[in-house]
């Protein structure tokens, strides 16, 4: 069967959930799998390629970044990479043992958070948040003992941007080091690391265009961290374990293949600034989440009163038109998303929200042909 029929009316407005790999990105790692499968850690010229090839791609991470190759770690992925940082950091540097954070955060952070919590004795202090998700009382929250300041730049659900930059300077005022969950704004929001000033920043590939699996851990010279997983060394002690060259390889190729962030940032936010005005248009009842300007460009989510979510999800893609209820860990559960909670969504409320997240490659005609499809669909329930 041929896959490529299935897909060819579709939709897909769900990209904050994953992507499709990008042909490139698989081509440049299939060599890595097969003719050139070597281990990094072999003293043979098959591991030396593999070797040669591993380096190449931290090079290339490294000068998307602005960082030195040393400071690039491959991990499997966001949640991996979100858990090194933030318990990787928090025991080797406990100073007080207190950690700043925000309840609207990725599971990732949340969970990683709980352990240091529960099994370490850190205490957490959650930053207040307004109707927006915008950080209010981050100074007041900051202590002179404050270990790390853990805050993503773009909600994967409600893609509320939060100033990283002056973020990072008041926290390093007080000698906090600074971890941001950069997920979500690969492709959208510059990442010079240096210009942010953070000590650490996570990534994961499946969101622009490499494999599942894939991901980087940015951790500046001078912070140092406690490795996770013990083994043989590999990634300078940081993350034991055969490196996996093919994803490496994969998750460089897919961030050099990204378009410079000014344009391509404005113009994909036009696009959904004209989607959320035809969807306000036309379902009078759906209400916008997350900040109206301080947004990430890819993505437009609403409540739609009085209709769950999930049964509109469902119907959306009977039309053709795939898109996600809230994240996509919390799918197909009853739970309110724990964003629109946080930021003081009732509960009956947050079970009607619905996320579009957009691709470099949405068109205006898929967001027309979405915001019909929507305006049926919420039709169908009232
Ligand atoms: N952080 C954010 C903001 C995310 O959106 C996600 C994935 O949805 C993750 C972390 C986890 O990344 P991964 O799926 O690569 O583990």
């Amino acid at each position: 069967m041929n896959l490529d029929m299935i897909y060819l009316d579709m939709i897909y407005l769900d990209h904050a959930a994953t992507t499709p790999v990008k042909p490139e990105a698989l081509q440049a790692a299939w060599p890595w799998l097969t003719s050139d499968f070597g281990n990094p850690s072999s003293s043979h010229e098959l591991g030396h390629r593999s070797a040669v090839a591993l380096e190449q791609a931290r090079a290339t991470v490294a000068k998307f970044f602005n960082v030195r190759a040393s400071e690039v770690t491959f991990t499997s992925g966001g949640t991996e990479s979100d858990n090194l940082a933030i318990i990787g950091l928090a025991l080797a540097n406990p100073r007080g043992k207190h950690i700043v954070s925000a309840r609207t955060e990725h599971e990732a952070v949340l969970s990683a958070l709980d352990f240091l919590e529960r099994m370490h004795d850190f205490e957490i202090s959650w930053l207040e948040l307004d109707e927006f998700g915008q950080v209010l009382n981050f100074e007041t929250a900051l202590r002179p003992d404050t270990t790390l300041v853990s805050l993503m730049i773009a909600n994967n659900e409600i893609g509320t941007v939060h100033d990283i930059a002056h973020l990072t300077n008041e926290a390093h005022k007080v000698g906090a080091l600074f971890h941001t969950d950069a997920v979500q704004a690969v492709g959208w929001i510059d990442l010079d690391v240096k210009k942010l000033g953070v000590d650490a920043l996570s990534i994961s590939g499946h969101k622009f265009g490499a494999p599942k699996g894939s991901g980087v851990l940015i951790l500046r010279a001078g912070a140092k961290a406690e490795p996770l997983i013990h083994g043989g060394g590999q990634e300078s002690g940081l993350r034991s374990g055969t490196e996996n060259v093919a994803w490496a390889v994969a998750i460089a190729t897919a961030l050099e293949l990204l378009a410079p962030v000014d344009e391509e940032a404005q113009r994909v936010a036009r696009l959904r600034d004209e989607f959320i005005q035809k969807v306000q248009q036309l379902v009078p009842s759906a209400k916008l989440t997350g900040h109206p300007i301080n947004r990430s460009p890819n993505i437009a989510s609403f409540t739609l009163q009085g209709v769950s979510g999930e049964a509109v999800l469902l119907e959306l893609e009977r039309k053709n038109v795939i898109v996600s209820s809230g994240s996509a860990c919390a799918a197909g559960s009853d739970e309110p998303s724990h964003v629109l909670v946080a930021i003081g969504v009732e509960t009956e409320i947050a079970q009607t929200a619905i996320r579009f997240s957009l691709a470099h490659e949405t068109t205006a005609d898929q967001l027309d042909a979405a915001a019909h499809a929507l305006a049926e669909s919420v039709a169908n329930f009232i």
